[in-house]
């Protein structure tokens, strides 16, 4: 059969994996050894849902085998197998190609970066190979294959003989060279301490052959060479041992060889639970966003044992949607093993479960605020917005979870702050939390909005994900505290009000002039009691803000929303006196004011101005 050629972008990533300088070579053995393992759990899977397969777990091992004078390593699995399909599938494509395009070029020469976060599992291989023979029979088919290959070049792939269903994957060490000793992974006392020290909760046994002499039946002097199967791994599930025996290091390997994540755990959490329900789980807050994270793509859930006995790889039921980003295995002798995936969702015994173990991450991560505020505000920028996702979706009623955890920029502060902080720093007369929302805090810092409240010492919380206003009409108050947004119709401040119906005779004619001049484009025209510097600003009357509207907007709805905007001009600056001379003596003139103000408005919210033509000729008019 011809050769054939890899997909582009697995050719260069392999490119990158053989001339990696990737020091920590050694992995290598992990990923055969982790996807052999998998390979045995989709016989366990295939076996639920198919009667004419039955598992045994006595019958399930990982085999690897060292050949000195062949230079070659073998790791061999008694698992499902692949078809010719499936290795053209599977090995031909990188599975996580689609990640791999996320990346730029020039952020791929680093071969850790690649590794730690797409775990490029399989290619690995290629750090310490020449040539990869994957020969696998898949389960339920007679035929076998052999998929070979040396490197980006391509593969081959031609049909083979092999006894057993399972993979074989055979790979040529290389030589040694000046940086690197490749020797050392055909030394049986080398293999063996990497296999404990990365696979050693892997559930099947991962045996070696030792070779070792014993003394002759029957005879005194006599020795015979033998060989002696032995199972390294230990096998016992991490969440079996006691907190007591292990170390980070432990949860951390643990962490990778589960494929959690490619990153180091921000937190891990050992639970044992006796009681009317017990189990036993390890639970870990990644410190990375998953790529795929923020979309359709990402599956919560958490990893199921019944007595040690694999049930779902991702049980969903076990984690309220806004603490997906919580990885982790939980194993409870209470649960029906047989159990279907619709009945999980009724079960009981797992609703107590899930209530529990909610409960358990709110307060790790409120600790984890309270005594390592760094790590919590390194966790909070990479889930943060999940949380407030939480605090919207669920129309506030989990919000005694959430509201604690949540974080946002303060003005005076300069760094994020909780609601809490922000209510203890409260002057006695400030009866209001307020808020800004925008783009960036740079730009809420520079909204002529926030001047007044900035200006009576009060604190502001910027608001620059989308979400958090929404989320915020959720909450609606805390502590008993109201929200108000700097931009929203009344601040709540008594001297504005006073002052506000002084003014308002006063200019009203002129306002409700220019208010008809801009028609529809906006609900009112007002005195500003916000202003203090700038000459101009919007702000909105009723629920939904500019900042809603923009986002709103943006959602593929085909619907038009619009905030009620209010034009509101400072009384105190000298363009103030401009409108009234204007008003008096030419009205041409204040038409020309008003659409001008009215798009720097606009402007200055983020807004693009309606007909940019009009707008920069009306600046050329000014400039006459
Ligand atoms: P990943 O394991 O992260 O999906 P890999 O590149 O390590 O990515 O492997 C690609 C795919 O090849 C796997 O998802 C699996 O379907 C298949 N595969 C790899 N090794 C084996 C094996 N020993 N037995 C069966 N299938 C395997």
């Amino acid at each position: 059969m011809g050769k054939r050629q890899f997909k582009a972008e697995s050719k260069r990533l392999l490119d990158l994996m053989i001339n990696s300088i990737y020091t920590n070579k050694e992995i290598f053995l992990r990923e055969l050894i982790s996807n052999a393992s998998d390979a045995i759990d989709k016989v366990y899977y295939r076996a639920l849902t198919d009667e004419n397969i039955s598992f045994n777990p006595g019958n399930y091992f990982i085999k690897v085998t060292p050949d000195k004078e062949k230079r070659t390593l073998t790791v061999s699995d008694s698992g499902i197998g692949m078809t010719k399909e499936e290795l053209e599938d599977n090995l031909g494509v990188i599975a996580r190609s689609g990640s791999l395009a996320f990346k730029k070029e020039t952020e791929l020469t680093d071969g850790y970066d690649i590794i730690g976060q797409f775990g490029v599992g399989f290619y690995s291989a290629f750090m310490v190979a020449d040539t990869v023979t994957v020969i696998s029979k898949a389960l339920g088919s007679e035929e076998v294959f052999k998929w070979e290959s040396k490197g980006p070049e391509g593969y081959t792939i031609d049909a083979c003989e092999k006894e057993s269903v399972g993979t074989d994957i055979i790979i040529k060490i290389k030589e040694n060279s000046e940086e690197e000793n490749y020797d050392q992974f055909l030394d049986e006392y080398r293999l063996r301490s990497l296999i404990k020290k990365y696979s050693d909760f892997i559930r099947y046994p991962i045996k070696m052959d030792f070779k070792s002499s014993r003394l002759k039946v029957g005879s005194e002097d006599e020795y015979e060479d033998y060989v002696e199967e032995r199972t390294i791994n230990s096998m016992v599930p991490i969440w079996r041992k006691n907190k007591n025996e292990l170390t980070p290091e432990d949860y951390e390997n643990f962490y990778v060889e589960k494929r959690f994540g490619f990153d180091k755990p921000i937190k891990y959490i050992h639970i044992s639970v006796a009681g009317a329900v017990s189990y036993n789980a390890i639970l870990f807050i990644p410190e990375k966003t998953p790529f795929d994270y923020y979309t359709r793509e990402y599956e919560k859930g958490l990893e199921l044992y019944s007595n040690g006995v694999l049930i779902m790889n991702k049980c969903p039921e076990l984690l309220p949607d806004y603490f997906s980003f919580v990885k982790g295995t939980i194993d409870s002798e209470d649960l029906s093993l047989n159990i279907s995936r619709e009945m999980l969702q009724h079960d009981r015994q797992l609703k107590i479960i899930a209530k529990n173990l909610k409960t358990k991450i709110k307060n790790e991560l409120q600790s984890l605020m309270s005594n390592e505020r760094e790590k919590y505000e390194t966790f909070y920028n990479s889930f943060g917005k999940q949380l407030k996702y939480g605090v919207y979706e669920n129309f506030g009623s989990d919000k005694d979870v959430l509201q604690d955890l949540l974080l946002f920029y303060s003005s005076t502060e300069e760094k994020p702050v909780t609601l809490d902080e922000y209510i203890s720093r409260m002057p006695e007369e400030q009866k209001f939390i307020y808020y800004a929302a925008g783009e960036t805090n740079e730009r809420i810092a520079k909204m002529p909005q926030t001047e007044l409240i900035a200006d009576k010492g009060y604190e502001i919380l910027y608001f620059t994900d989308d979400v958090d206003e929404f989320a915020i009409k959720m909450l609606m108050n805390y502590k008993d505290k109201e929200f108000k947004s700097v931009s929203g119709g009344d601040l709540g401040i008594d001297e504005e009000k006073e002052e506000a119906v002084e003014d308002k005779a006063e200019n009203q004619d002129l306002f409700t002039y220019m208010k008809d001049l801009l028609k529809d484009k906006v609900k009112d025209v007002r005195a500003s009691k916000r202003l203090k510097s700038h000459p101009v600003c919007l702000s909105n009357e009723g629920e939904i803000s500019i900042e809603m509207e923009k986002i709103l907007n943006t959602m593929p709805m085909d619907q038009d929303i619009k905030a009620d905007k209010v034009l509101e001009i400072n009384t105190k600056h000298q363009i103030f006196e401009s409108l009234k001379d204007a008003y008096e003596n030419n009205k041409e003139k204040l038409s020309l004011y008003t659409s001008l103000l009215y798009n720097q408005a606009l402007l200055i919210e983020g807004l693009p101005v309606e007909d940019p033509v009009e707008f920069t000729n009306n600046m050329c008019e000014l400039m006459k």
